[in-house]
């Protein structure tokens, strides 16, 4: 029988893309490929969404959020709950949006809820310089904003997940840039291909993927040329030194990582939600029988879950693993029928 290479996709997009452009029906039988942590709503732990929620439910509070977030359930309901019982909650498409919202409703607390990875952080940073420049004293911030390669790190380090190589993000390594995954090949001795999102770069990365472990080469090496470079973007990564500070973060499925969130830089801290309300998210355990962390660290597949298709659907999501359009639950309810 055939030798079986276990790649892992890290983002969330290469995972519904697979499914999207029917790419996992031309894998050969040696490729599986398993989910991890790159959705940024599904690695938030359950304690930011109640932050977010809590805060939502003040009077004269308005919480900005993207959509996704707004479906993910806490342990004490969603955001579109809150909203849907006259809660101060708003969907935006773009940090900015809470900026000048905070200018045109001076009466009011806006929130800006920071979620994602490298990639949209920089956004998030342009709107507190913002926010700063008009001495906007209503406008807070709040982060739940993560860096990718310190949980990667943690994944690696789990001698159980046995994997033989890594799909790298491509929008994240476009600010980045390739450096900072150097470790994967040297400490782990595996390779990583820095991929694009278009059908023909994910064929293209896998099958350099499979030629570099097929070939015991650890290396990383740049698939998605036409954006990313060795050293990433300066001006993205000048913004995230001057607004944020690395700080340790709690991720759903991986626990607590060394250097894995971005929290607001000394100057900007007058912004920070957490001392303006006086709540400061405390650990809280995972939704009894959801997977969804197992799901993060490639240990199970999104069908293998219980609840999965039955009690938590894309329209009655009971783990945030199924919110996102990003979600590997989500994906695999959408797509996996027609593989
Ligand atoms: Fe969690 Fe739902 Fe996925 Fe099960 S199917 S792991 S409950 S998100």
């Amino acid at each position: 029988m055939a030798r079986v290479y276990r790649f892992m996709e890290v983002c969330g997009t290469h995972t519904v893309n697979f499914f999207r452009f029917g790419l996992r029906k031309l894998l050969p039988p040696e490729v599986e490929l398993v989910s991890g942590p790159g959705c940024p709503v599904c690695v938030m732990p359950p304690e930011e969404v109640d932050f977010l929620v809590e805060v939502a439910r003040k009077p004269g509070v308005v919480v900005c959020a993207f959509g996704d977030l707004l479906k993910v359930p806490g342990s004490k309901g969603s955001l579109r709950e809150v909203r849907a019982q006259g809660g101060g909650v708003r969907l935006i498409y773009s940090p900015m949006e809470a900026v000048h919202l905070a200018a045109s409703e001076p009466e009011k607390k806006i929130v800006l809820a920071g979620v994602g990875f490298e990639t949209t952080a920089p956004a998030h940073a342009v709107a507190l310089l913002e926010a700063r420049k008009r001495r906007l004293r209503n406008f807070f911030f709040f982060s739940a904003l993560r860096i990718m390669p310190p949980p990667l790190r943690a994944l690696l380090s789990d001698p159980e997940l046995a994997l033989d190589g890594l799909l790298l993000p491509g929008h994240v390594s476009a600010v980045i840039g390739s450096r900072p995954y150097t470790f994967i090949a040297e400490e782990f001795g595996l390779p990583g291909v820095i991929t694009g999102f278009e059908p023909r770069d994910m064929l293209e990365g896998l099958a350099r993927l499979l030629e570099l472990a097929r070939s015991g080469r650890p290396t990383i090496e740049i698939q998605y040329r036409r954006v990313v470079t060795p050293e990433g973007n300066p001006w993205g990564k000048r913004l995230l030194k001057e607004v944020f500070r690395p700080v340790d973060g709690r991720w759903r499925g991986l626990g607590l990582i060394p250097g894995s969130k971005l929290a607001l830089a000394p100057d900007f801290e007058e912004f920070s939600a957490e001392k303006t309300f006086s709540l400061e998210p405390k650990p809280l355990p995972e939704p009894p029988g959801c997977a969804c962390g197992k799901i993060l660290r490639g240990q199970k597949r999104p069908p293998e879950c219980p609840l999965f298709g039955k009690r938590c659907t894309p329209e009655t999501p009971y783990g945030p693993c199924m919110v996102s359009s990003e979600g590997a639950c989500a994906a695999y309810f959408r797509f996996a029928e027609s593989e």
